[in-house]
């Protein structure tokens, strides 16, 4: 499959603002916030949705999640709290096919999503 947009971000040819990086995960800030903070943690490897991870993959995914709560913390957020979604494919409302954790915070969410 031919690689997304978050490639390029990863490969620095187009520009994001990144949060935090390591050895397996890029986070940035998302291009069109749906709360006053919103950032995707992503694996620097590509994989296309959920539907593709593999055994031997849990690593990651915790690693993404990790992460994620590690920056929320960091932020400040931890105490009122934030919501963190992956989404799957068109009924998921995937968008770009490389998985990715949103963290959305600054904000009370509403239950259930749309
Ligand atoms: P999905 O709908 O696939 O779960 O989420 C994809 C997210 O990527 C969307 O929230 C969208 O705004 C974000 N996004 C798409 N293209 C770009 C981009 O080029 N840069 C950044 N920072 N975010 C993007």
């Amino acid at each position: 499959m031919a690689g997304s947009i978050f490639d390029k971000i990863i490969a620095r040819e187009i520009p994001a603002d990144i949060v935090h990086e390591d050895e397996d995960v890029l986070a940035f800030r998302d291009i069109n916030p749906q709360a006053p903070v919103h950032v995707l943690f992503i694996p620097k490897r590509p994989i296309a949705t959920l539907n593709d991870l593999r055994a031997g993959d849990e690593a990651l995914v915790g690693r993404l999640v990790m992460a994620a709560a590690a920056w929320a913390k960091a932020q400040g957020f931890a105490e009122n709290g934030y919501r963190l979604v992956m989404n799957c494919n068109r009924d998921g409302g995937q968008t770009v096919f490389h998985i990715h954790l949103h963290l959305l915070a600054g904000r009370a969410m509403h239950w259930p999503p749309g």
